[in-house]
């Protein structure tokens, strides 16, 4: 017998969350898509995915409502895959997952997270402490850690060495 994905004995939120989130590569789809991501094929060749496995995680996230389909080319026919407010409001839940997974396994800090107003670095809760505020996640920039370890090969990887804004599309490639 197949592995449900649902859990219909538990009467919890986290299992309802876990129903859309839990399977594999979901939650790294949506990272990508708060970091930029809205293309397949950048996608693929960041997350090193099955193809077949992406397309099924994007026509599920785009069913849940947590990613918005735009066609953005209609010859031949192109979609892009934009957060929508479900999706955004899972990004303290990505970042804390993330702390988490640094602090319990002794890694090196691979994106730092500042508030765009004043450079200050977010606190475990998503706060500036600067500015004392819930930093909204357009407000929030990205950046390269001591731990980034980017693929000269993916253009991605690349993109991200640069300073960006949460949810703005990535850019051209860094010269
Ligand atoms: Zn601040």
């Amino acid at each position: 017998m197949a592995l449900g994905k649902d859990y219909a004995t538990q009467e919890c939120s986290i299992a309802r969350a876990l129903e859309i989130v839990g399977e594999r590569w979901t939650l790294l789809v949506i990272r990508d898509a708060l970091y930029g991501v809205r293309r397949y094929n950048d996608f693929l060749v960041h997350l090193g995915i099955p193809r077949a496995v992406l397309a099924a995680r994007l026509q599920a996230l785009t069913a849940e409502g947590i990613l918005e389909k735009r066609r953005y080319q209609q010859s031949p026919p192109r979609d892009e895959y934009v957060p929508t407010e479900r999706g955004i409001a899972l990004w303290p839940t990505l970042r804390s997952l993330g702390r988490w997974g640094r602090e319990q396994f002794d890694q090196e800090q691979v994106r730092v997270f500042r508030h765009a107003a004043c450079g200050t670095e977010l606190g475990s809760y998503g706060e500036c402490p600067a500015c004392g505020t819930i930093v909204p996640v357009p407000d929030v920039v990205m950046e390269p850690g001591p731990g980034a370890d980017p693929d000269p090969a993916d253009p991605v990887s690349r993109a991200l060495l640069r300073p960006k804004r949460l949810l703005t599309p990535l850019g051209p490639d860094p010269v």
